[in-house]
């Protein structure tokens, strides 16, 4: 009893310590954030039940700018020549300052809001990256930082920018060069994770392409002397890849997807399809094993005595850390708190541990200090690099699911579609908001941003690995 009296006085000690440092206008933003904060829940909720995939996301991304209107935004639909991209702004003049929201789902992983594996419905698309918390918790900043605006408490242009497919083909590249980052000055962006910290950490380059092989079909057993093989040329260009990985850096990455290897037995098929990724933490080391793997290709088709074809698809830069736009969310993270859950959630955050053969302790939300920055980036590669190379980009991760959980799988769904995963997004927003406040006030702190930008950029020129229009009707 005594402990429980000491810690409660403890807790109201370091509450109202924490609550006498946010500012009237960071106070301003939790209120507004926690108005809109029901809406937000039940946009979300759709977007994860629609589960829309690459390209497709239509009904996700109505739902997102339709809001936007609602509550007073100028939206753009339709924008870099994509459907589902969009932006919402408000306000005018300088500082501008944006932030991102993705909203893409995955195909195949489709899963109720239940800590044990089953189908929503079986072999649809699932949110297993919170692509459905991430674009509802950064309009629901904007829309914050706009009544901000409108209470005459600060100036300036917010611009909310919808990003689709970043789970395939990468469309923030091709906004990119549609210039909808060219009047920003700082970007501000988040990502759902199993802890929360201000993002430090780079992510990897990487680039997409597709490799086909065209030879002769014949009767397999009859005369296949007349055959052309493309599968051979495909399994003697994967044969090379695989004895190439043992020569290439530790951090370098070699993926390929085979899509077409024939369809019967007793063809010799004259067609056969692979989508190929090569990645690497510097996209300088990455552009050349992308070269190499590319050449494989021809030494395979003259083996198989077939022609071949190599199409780009897509290719992202590794993310332009700024640890000045980092520190400042870091500050802002410490002045919320950690997020606190309720038992319920962690009764479902160690059944997720439990069903995906994971230690069973249940969340972990505490704030991690601002991290080294790794100069050998691991883990994924997002499209926000190439935002991060034409302005500065702050980035958060917050916490939607209990520890150690696969990304990417039917657990992270499971989450997002419940208070574990509306929590999160519920703090990335205010978080997100009390970084962009900070920005609105200080001209200072967006030179010192930006200053930290040009450093790290030096005098790489950058140069968007696409060519033509995005892939709308897929490869
Ligand atoms: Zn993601």
């Amino acid at each position: 009893m005594k402990k429980t009296i000491l810690t409660f006085l403890l807790f109201v000690f370091c509450f109202s310590l924490s609550a006498q440092k946010i500012s009237t206008n960071k106070k301003a933003l939790i209120a507004s954030v926690e108005k809109h904060k029901n809406e937000l829940i039940k946009i979300s909720d759709s977007i994860w039940a629609l589960a829309e995939t690459a390209f497709d996301e239509t009904g996700s991304a109505e739902i997102l700018a339709n809001y936007a209107e609602k509550n007073g935004m100028t939206v753009t639909r339709g924008v870099a020549d994509i459907p589902t991209a969009f932006t919402a702004t408000y306000g005018s003049g300088s500082p501008v300052i944006s932030i991102l929201g993705e909203f893409d789902a995955l195909p195949g992983i489709s899963q109720k809001a239940s800590p044990i594996k089953e189908a929503l419905n079986p072999g649809a698309a699932g949110h297993g990256c919170g692509h459905n918390l991430f674009g509802t918790a950064s309009l629901g900043s904007a829309i914050a930082i706009k009544e901000l605006m409108d209470a005459g408490k600060i100036k300036g242009t917010v611009k909310f920018l919808g990003t689709p497919a970043e789970e395939k083909y990468f469309a923030k590249v091709w906004m990119v060069k549609a210039g909808l980052w060219d009047d920003v000055d700082v970007n501000v962006s988040w990502h759902p994770g199993a802890s929360t910290e201000a993002d430090v950490q780079s992510g990897l380059s990487l680039i997409d392409f597709i490799v086909e092989f065209n030879g002769q079909a014949a009767h397999a057993s009859m005369d296949p002397w007349n055959g052309k093989s493309a599968s051979d040329a495909l399994e003697l260009y994967t044969t090379g890849i695989n004895y190439y990985r043992e020569h290439i850096l530790p951090t370098s990455r070699i993926h390929y997807h085979i899509q077409d290897g024939g369809q019967v037995v007793n063809v010799v098929p004259d067609y056969a399809k692979l989508w190929v990724r090569v990645r690497d933490p510097r996209r300088k080391i990455m552009l050349p094993t992308y070269e190499r793997v590319k050449e494989m290709a021809e030494g395979a088709a003259i083996m198989a005595d077939v022609s071949y074809k190599i199409s780009l698809v897509s290719g992202i830069y590794e993310t332009l850390i700024n640890r000045t736009g980092g520190a400042i969310m870091q500050k802002n993270l410490e002045l919320l708190g950690a997020i606190a859950y309720t038992e319920e959630e962690t009764v479902f955050g160690k059944a997720i541990q439990k069903a995906t053969g994971k230690p069973e302790v249940g969340m972990d939300s505490s704030i991690n200090p601002l991290r080294e920055t790794d100069k050998n980036a691991g883990g994924g590669s997002t499209d926000v690099g190439d935002v991060s190379w034409n302005v500065p980009n702050i980035n958060l991760s917050a916490t939607v699911a209990p520890k150690d959980t696969p990304w990417h799988s039917w657990a992270v769904v499971a989450c997002g579609g419940m208070s574990i995963g509306h929590k999160g997004m519920v703090y990335a927003s205010k978080a997100m908001a009390m970084t962009m406040v900070d920005l609105f006030e200080n001209p200072k702190m967006v030179q010192e941003v930006k200053e930290e930008f040009k450093t790290r950029k030096g005098d790489e020129v950058y140069e968007p690995m696409i060519e033509g229009p995005p892939p709308l009707n897929g490869n």
